[in-house]
């Protein structure tokens, strides 16, 4: 397999919701690539598209319409079986809520995906245990999600995500439940893995957050109206993304608040009262 960098590929890809007689475009002909290497902050309003987007970076959903090409290969039309093969080995998830088994420890919760890979039992615990090092856990593997802190519990999820040494972790508001120090460890812990050239695409609402990537998208009624590179770990101050269009691109549906001064920080102020 050639590679050119090119991790994810989407064209025109859209998602539509139909509930009844009505239809929900929860993403409209979205268009955009992801190098190997990056690290994605995904921001918008709730409601503007983020999560679907990223179930289908995911592989748990299929876009109606349009082309994902993941690792160069089409995933837009693939069944259950093969979605889930793609997601067990091409794909690492960290979620806001953990998202562990309660009655295993941080150890066998970390064996989980290496079990669905089909790895022997020795090799399944030597991996997990170096995952488990890797983000500083290697002495709390025998415990419960429930001996643990909050900041831990996302640090063994983060270590079953990279277990499987994946080519991209997806992670939806992964410090949404953690206060503002425990946010800036796993952050340091995701930068790290940044820096180890792991792919990360991460959904946040904090602009403290989405200032340790090297590139936001922002997100509004289902469309990417801001795509902008940044210097991880430096101040956040973005153009307001509804002004800032190329001129090609066709107007917002809603045209933007032009009481804010334009900033990040106003931006995320603004979508607090949506
Ligand atoms: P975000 O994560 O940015 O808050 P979502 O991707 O969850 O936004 O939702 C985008 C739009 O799609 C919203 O209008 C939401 O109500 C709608 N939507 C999301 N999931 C579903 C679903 N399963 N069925 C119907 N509509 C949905
Ligand atoms: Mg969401």
């Amino acid at each position: 397999m050639t590679t050119n960098g090119t991790l994810v590929a989407l064209d025109k890809v859209t998602r539509l919701y139909r509930m009844g007689d009505v239809e929900v475009q929860a993403l409209r002909q979205v268009s955009t690539t992801i190098q190997e290497g990056e690290f994605v902050a995904v921001m918008g309003s709730s409601g503007s598209g983020k999560s679907t987007l990223m179930n289908i970076l995911g592989c748990l959903d299929r876009p109606t319409s349009g082309r994902y090409l993941l690792w160069e290969r089409d995933v837009s039309r693939l069944g259950r079986a093969d979605l889930a093969e793609i997601r067990n080995q091409t794909l690492g998830f960290v979620f806001q809520n953990f998202n562990l088994l309660a009655r295993t420890s941080a150890l066998e919760n970390v064996e989980l995906p290496l079990i669905y890979g089909g790895l022997a039992s020795r090799k399944r615990h030597r991996r997990a245990t170096e995952a488990l090092q890797r983000v500083g856990l290697g002495d709390r593997m025998d415990h419960h999600p429930n001996q643990l802190s909050g900041g831990q519990q996302q640090r063994v999820a983060i270590a079953r995500a990279i277990v499987s040494d994946p080519r991209l972790i997806l992670a939806d508001e992964p410090t949404g439940n953690l206060d503002s120090r425990t946010t800036a460890e796993i952050m340091g812990l995701f930068a790290e893995l940044n820096q180890a050239k792991m792919t990360i695409v991460l959904v946040t609402h904090e602009v403290d957050v989405a200032a340790y990537a090297s590139r936001i998208l922002w997100m509004k009624d289902g469309q990417v109206v801001l795509d902008q590179p940044h210097t991880p770990s430096t101040p956040l101050v973005l153009s307001h993304p509804d002004g800032d269009q190329d001129p090609g691109r066709p107007e917002p549906p809603s045209p933007p608040d032009r009481s804010t001064d334009g900033s990040i920080a106003s931006l995320a102020a603004q979508q607090a009262h949506t």
